[in-house]
């Protein structure tokens, strides 16, 4: 998690580190990142089945405001909880983000761009009152899962106490 877990730090060495070191030069693989870019990515898919193993129920790449145009990867309505998995590459994570030596500009670009409205979108839903959790793609799906499971359950569950605590006495 980026932004209030900061201190919950990446995980282990993954695939996409080894592969690094040619992303820039092969067309291939510049063909499945761009491909990849959007949606049902393999560790937002992960993550989701963790979590929806955890008995966890959600909706996928939903907006959780309405009438602003951002889409968040796992989206927990009631808790107003906003998950985002972001891709190590797109993003621009710390560990894994290598870039590319070919059209160098144009991806730091695209890549600051990215990071921009990221922090835009966690901005304009916390104004909202969402709780925003942040995950890079590296992270442990299990891991990443348990962290969700336990934010939304307590927001869940602080509701319901309010809830209760607006309720007259029988
Ligand atoms: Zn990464």
């Amino acid at each position: 998690m980026q932004e209030e877990m900061a201190q919950s730090l990446p995980g282990p060495v993954s695939a996409s580190q080894v592969l690094s070191e040619s992303w820039a030069t092969s067309p291939a693989v510049r063909r499945v990142m761009q491909g990849n870019k959007s949606r049902d990515t393999k560790p937002e898919i992960a993550v989701r089945s963790a979590v929806h193993a955890l008995g966890m129920r959600y909706r996928v790449s939903a907006r959780p405001l309405p009438d602003l145009r951002r889409t968040a990867d796992l989206v927990f309505r009631n808790a107003r909880v906003a998950v985002f998995v972001d891709g190590c590459f797109w993003h621009g994570c710390p560990v894994h983000h290598a870039p590319p030596k070919t059209n160098a500009g144009y991806w730091a670009t695209k890549v600051q761009g990215n990071r921009r409205r990221d922090r835009d979108t966690t901005r304009r839903l916390r104004k909202e009152n969402w709780t925003v959790l942040r995950f890079w793609a590296h992270e442990a799906p299990l891991s990443v899962a348990t962290q969700i499971a336990t934010v939304v359950r307590k927001k869940a569950s602080a509701d319901k106490s309010v809830a209760r605590g607006t309720k007259p006495c029988q």
